[in-house]
């Protein structure tokens, strides 16, 4: 039986501080989309703290009707500490497979105050693209900032909201 066409959405927020701070938490190094990123503050996180990452595999998962990130992969295994965020984005990819969908498209938005993401956007799709196995024209990320205002306008949080089609795969 041919599978519907079916729509996600996935949202995600992580705190950032100063990598020099001295906090009681680990900050980690700034990672969006698979991709390194040089900035003074990152994000707290038992993982990564990739936010695009996790907003774009909840958007999947969301399609699916399956768990969401965060019951497939709990902050409390020891297992997920510090794990690389790539791995749940590939475990929805898995899912999506086996269920007879392909990615019809992705939107992306990511809120941050700093760094502009436009120098990263492209390396950022494209690699996007290759963990999905898809071509680079079915994913969008546009950047966004918070106009200053609340925690994520005052650089003390970035955000992502993600849209996924998911369509029939072609035999
Ligand atoms: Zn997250």
């Amino acid at each position: 039986m041919t599978p519907r066409p079916r729509i996600g959405l996935g949202y995600d927020l992580h705190r950032l501080e100063p990598r020099s701070g001295t906090g009681a938490h680990e900050v980690k190094p700034l990672v969006l989309g698979g991709l390194p990123i040089e900035h003074n503050y990152g994000p707290i996180s038992h993982s990564d703290g990739d936010v695009l990452l996790h907003a774009l595999t909840d958007a999947i998962l969301g399609a699916l009707g399956d768990p969401d990130i965060g019951t497939l992969f709990p902050d409390t295994a020891a297992e997920n500490a510090g794990r690389a965020s790539r791995e749940f984005l590939l475990e929805a990819r898995r899912r999506l497979e086996a269920a007879g969908l392909a990615i019809g498209n992705v939107d992306l938005t990511l809120i941050m105050e700093r760094p502009k993401i436009s120098p990263y956007k492209e390396p950022i799709c494209e690699n996007l693209a290759t963990l999905l196995g898809v071509e680079r024209r079915r994913i969008n990320l546009k950047g966004k900032t918070h106009e200053g205002v609340d925690a994520v306008g005052e650089g003390r949080a970035m955000e992502a909201h993600a849209a996924v089609l998911l369509e029939p795969a072609a035999h």
